[in-house]
């Protein structure tokens, strides 16, 4: 486990031990995941509040789509991001996962952090099941 101290705020860096499944075969990997502390989260909130406003007042340049984009943006973009942004706990950064259809690498596209993930294989295209091993 590394912690990076960024100012006050800090997120700390794990390693989850993964099974991973399809087809009655099994393998394990692990995930690096990134966890986000309360100061954190509302840092980054705040940021991606900043970033949609941001994209916002660009849309105030366009001629007539800025009558419902910038009520858009405002209203609905905004709030629903920020929130997003607030409620993740934690972001998978990278895997280490061998697809257990055709042992493969696995890539994980997803990045939020809730078992089970679904994932894709890219080499067989088999829906290959994610789960935190005890
Ligand atoms: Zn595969």
């Amino acid at each position: 486990m590394r912690c990076y101290k960024r100012g006050m705020h800090h997120t700390t860096q794990h390693t989850r031990k993964i099974t991973a499944s399809a087809h009655e075969k099994t393998t394990h990997g692990t995930l690096e995941v990134l966890e986000f502390s309360e100061q954190g989260r509302v840092k980054r909130a705040w940021i991606m509040a900043l970033k949609c406003l941001g994209a916002t007042a660009l849309c105030v340049l366009i001629p007539v789509a800025h009558f419902f984009l910038v009520p858009l943006g405002i209203l609905v973009v905004t709030p629903i991001m920020t929130i997003y942004t607030f409620r993740m706990k934690t972001k998978i950064l990278s895997a280490s996962i061998i697809c257990p259809a055709c042992n493969k690498p696995l890539a994980v596209l997803t990045s939020q952090e809730q078992y089970p993930i679904y994932e894709n294989c890219s080499s067989c295209h088999r829906q290959i099941t994610l789960t935190q091993a005890a």
